[in-house]
């Protein structure tokens, strides 16, 4: 089978693109390069167009574009599946955050909490050496 690209009207090799209608899903064809790549500033190519392969059998034309469809389905479901996952992840990334958030805050509140409790065997030890000092000057008398 000849791959080679035929020359168009310009003298150029013809671009080979592929077809996804219904009617020739799949099927190459070939056209003036410079008129594809010009389409949008201006045409400045040829009008050759040809098919590039042979006419399609019909029992291919009824079985591939239900492939394709079903195909496009799926890579939708995936999609949408991956979105999901991401969205979950993004919320998941939030949660941890908050609990972390709320870690942080149990913490300062722990450390001030022993502070506290520190602060007080300070003056209870302090409370109970002035005692000691009090009955010691009471014998003293
Ligand atoms: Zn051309």
């Amino acid at each position: 089978m000849n791959e080679e690209a035929p020359m168009c009207c310009c003298g150029k090799a013809a671009t080979i693109r592929t077809s996804w209608t219904d009617s020739n899903p799949g099927r190459r064809f070939s056209m003036c390069a410079a008129k594809v790549r010009e389409t949008k500033k201006g045409f400045k190519g040829c009008q050759f167009w040809a098919w590039f392969d042979p006419a399609m059998c019909e029992r291919s034309k009824a079985v591939i574009p239900g492939l394709l469809k079903s195909r496009n389905k799926l890579e939708k479901s995936v999609a949408k599946a991956r979105q999901r996952e991401k969205l979950k992840q993004k919320l998941m990334h939030e949660d941890m955050k908050e609990r972390l958030v709320v870690l942080q805050k149990w913490h300062v509140l722990s450390y001030l909490a022993s502070l506290f409790a520190h602060a007080l065997e300070a003056w209870i030890f302090a409370l109970g050496c002035l005692d000691h000092q009090l009955e010691w000057m009471c014998q003293m008398e």
